[in-house]
């Protein structure tokens, strides 16, 4: 009997669906209960709140989630073997999980959840930056979501909450800590997984917060930190002539020295920059 629920343990699960692990849909599944439930708990209270949840799989994390108090759980998952198994944990928990089979690059689950909305999720790693990306960058704000629990490359999880000065500082760190509170809540290593991936993983916890932090017009911003880090060895005035015609003027207006290079140049400064070009 596994400990937060009273269905099979997930290797019973995997075996009864055969559910092999599948590398070309990026299958590393957690099988622990207890590190689910405490995956899950790093979310937040979730008893008020319907959570998004993609790629479940065989649904260590959907029952991690439930077990903790999940209002609902939307769990979208793209492949069709999980999805029998899915609804068995759908007949444990009546009412609170709905499945979905689709790819969530192309679906819009939003229909089917009532805020407040938490995601959270264990993805193959670049499918979980393209909708961490997606999920920074709607063209309202403040989003759909209160938070979002995310499962990354230990790598990518560093670059997320990276700071200035550091080789992993870029424009996901920019992008994540404009307007969420971004931090790293869990680290795993590989033999958490089944089967193991060659690196570590940590959960990337953010909140969106109620504003941006600073004031800059999103299109603006997301532009010059693009052309800013795409040659990031270069000095400012170089990597940025093609954003504005007077560039070196608007670096200099907004306290940044042309002669800097992105790198060691705070958010609170790009967003300066940003409503500098906006004026000229
Ligand atoms: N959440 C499960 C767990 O923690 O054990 C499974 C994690 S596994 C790393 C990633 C899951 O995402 C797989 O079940 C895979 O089939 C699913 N997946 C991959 N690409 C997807 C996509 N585009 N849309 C929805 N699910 C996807």
């Amino acid at each position: 009997m596994s400990t937060i629920d009273n269905l099979p343990p997930l290797r019973e699960v995997i075996a009864a669906h055969q559910l092999s692990a599948r590398k070309s849909l990026g299958q590393n599944f957690l099988l622990d209960l207890n590190l689910t439930a405490k995956i899950a708990r790093q979310a937040g209270d979730l008893t008020e709140c319907d959570v998004l949840e993609i790629g479940p799989g065989p649904g260590g994390l959907t029952r991690g989630l439930l077990s903790e108090g999940a209002r609902t759980v939307v769990a979208v998952e793209k492949d069709t073997r999980c999805i029998a198994a899915l609804n068995d944990i759908a007949a444990a928990y009546p009412g609170r999980l709905e499945v979905i089979n689709g790819d969530a690059l192309e679906i819009d689950p939003l229909a089917h959840l009532t805020p407040p909305i938490r995601i959270a999720a264990n993805l193959p790693y670049n499918v979980g930056t393209e909708l961490l990306v997606r999920w920074l960058t709607p063209p309202e704000w403040p989003p759909f979501w209160q938070s979002l629990t995310l499962m990354f490359q230990r790598e990518v999880a560093e670059r997320i909450v990276a700071q200035p000065g550091s080789k992993a500082y870029g424009r996901l760190a920019l992008l994540a800590q404009w307007r969420a509170e971004a931090r790293i809540a869990l680290s795993l290593p590989p033999g958490a997984f089944t089967p193991p991936p060659k690196v570590s993983s940590a959960v990337v916890h953010l909140t969106a917060l109620p504003q941006p932090r600073y004031p800059a017009d999103a299109a603006t911003l997301s532009r010059v930190v693009a052309a800013a880090f795409n040659q990031r060895r270069k000095m400012l005035r170089a990597s940025l002539k093609g954003v504005a015609p007077d560039i070196e003027d608007r670096l200099t207006a907004a306290g940044i020295k042309p002669t800097d290079r992105a790198e060691q140049i705070p958010l609170e400064a790009f967003c300066a920059l940003a409503r500098e070009i906006r004026k000229s």
